[in-house]
């Protein structure tokens, strides 16, 4: 998500040549032999703009609002502005959190903590007594992750940019600070600038360019709920929810019901909401065999209960599980950096990355192109951080 954002506003400069590496997402077939993953291989994100890091609010704002341009230019839709509902303890230091952060970057906020409101809003949720509800209709919603990378592509390709459909398995700087690319189907692509966006496999292949950095990869379940269509019909207006008791520390994120390729709706929900939770992964190896498990059979236990309590007479017809990892970076935000005065990453989704995906790739590009550094948040808060070598 952040390299094809990258991608797109670097090829929209008419001086440069632009490449963009990847392999495209596998068919079920070519699933268990694939290698490299990507964490957008899904079809709907949660996005807003109230956050609990503030700097993500600002990120996350900016993104919003290119959305609509990129579905103009690419005639590609992904963005669903059915607004985000947060819902937590009433004076929790969940929704408290949530409520200092929106008057720091003034995000216009609808409190809907009123009963009759909210049952009015959204009939078919339930508030519990205790619980304060925060309404974040600024373009908030969801957006499809795969078709959004897919816009992007596209407009890249219309501005000029060649994309190669493969793993980079070597990249090396030469004594004349040219770097040579090879990808593991023997392209080998001469570039004066770099940009990592590997995701949850930064590092993990030997691209010499790039020192190890400090990124811890966890392990995701995602649960999904078949739907009904008289079911999808009824909560048609529902938003995305993020939920937290903090009394019991438990919380989801709960996307609304969604058509998927099969022609089915789902609902997709994961939790405890401390993502870090998942147990870590290191290795190629045990990336790859995650993504190809089942994930954690337990999940459904957990979550469903939560499920059937927000939304009461919840109809569903099938349980499956998503695997997935995500990446979190010391400082709570993606690293935005030129390691090298040729080299640019942009990594660590920290479990949102989908939503500000599209400023990180513009902040990235121009950052790569003129060494630059073209937004209002701080430079030095985007920095890497890399391993110690003792
Ligand atoms: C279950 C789940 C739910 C999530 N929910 C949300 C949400 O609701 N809202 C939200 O904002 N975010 C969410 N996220 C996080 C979000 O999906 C990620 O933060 C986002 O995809 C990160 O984008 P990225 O470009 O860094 O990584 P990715 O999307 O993983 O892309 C990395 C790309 O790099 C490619 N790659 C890797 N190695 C190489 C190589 N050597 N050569 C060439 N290409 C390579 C991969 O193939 C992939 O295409 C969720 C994540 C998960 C797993």
């Amino acid at each position: 998500m952040f390299g094809s954002s990258a991608a797109r506003y670097a090829s929209a400069n008419v001086a440069l040549k632009v490449c963009l590496f990847g392999p495209s997402e596998p068919t079920p077939e070519e699933f268990r032999s694939r290698e490299i993953f990507g964490a957008h291989y899904d079809e709907a994100r949660i996005t807003r703009v109230l956050d609990d890091v503030p700097a993500c609010q600002v990120l996350s704002k900016h993104s919003i609002e290119s959305y609509k341009e990129l579905e103009k230019l690419s005639g590609i839709d992904f963005h669903s502005p059915v607004g985000c509902l947060f819902m937590g303890t009433k004076n929790g230091a969940f929704m408290l959190k949530y409520v200092q952060n929106a008057a720091i970057h003034e995000v216009p906020l609808v409190d809907l903590s009123n009963r009759e409101t909210f049952e009015e809003r959204f009939p078919f949720l339930k508030l519990n007594d205790n619980e304060c509800v925060l309404f974040d209709d600024n373009g908030g919603g969801h957006i499809n992750p795969r078709k959004f990378v897919s816009a992007q592509k596209k407009v890249a390709q219309m501005q000029g940019c060649h994309i190669i459909d493969s793993v980079v398995c070597n990249a090396e700087l030469l004594q004349d600070g040219i770097h040579v690319v090879r990808t593991e189907s023997n392209e080998i692509i001469k570039a004066k600038r770099l940009l990592i966006a590997t995701g949850a496999f930064a590092n993990l292949k030997k691209l010499d360019v790039l020192k190890p950095l400090v990124l811890k990869r966890c392990e995701t379940t995602a649960v999904m709920l078949r739907i009904p269509e008289d079911e999808a019909l009824r909560l048609s207006s529902m938003p995305a929810v993020i939920k937290r008791n903090d009394e019991t520390s438990f919380g989801a994120y709960i996307l609304p019901p969604v058509k998927y390729p099969d022609g089915k709706y789902y609902m997709k929900f994961g939790g405890s909401f401390t993502f870090e939770s998942g147990k870590e992964l290191e290795t190629l190896e045990e990336l790859r065999k995650w993504y190809i498990s089942e994930g954690d059979e337990t999940m459904p236990d957990i979550l469903v209960p939560f499920m059937k309590e927000l939304i009461p007479g919840l109809k569903f017809t099938d349980i499956s599980r998503m695997t997935c990892v995500t990446c979190y970076t010391p400082t709570d935000l993606p690293y935005i950096d030129r390691v090298s005065p040729t080299v640019t990453i942009a990594l660590g989704g920290n479990g949102k990355g989908a939503k500000f995906s599209d400023e990180v790739g513009r902040i990235a590009a121009h950052l790569s192109v003129t060494g630059q550094w073209d937004s209002e948040l701080p430079q030095n808060h985007f920095r890497t951080i890399f391993q110690k070598t003792f």
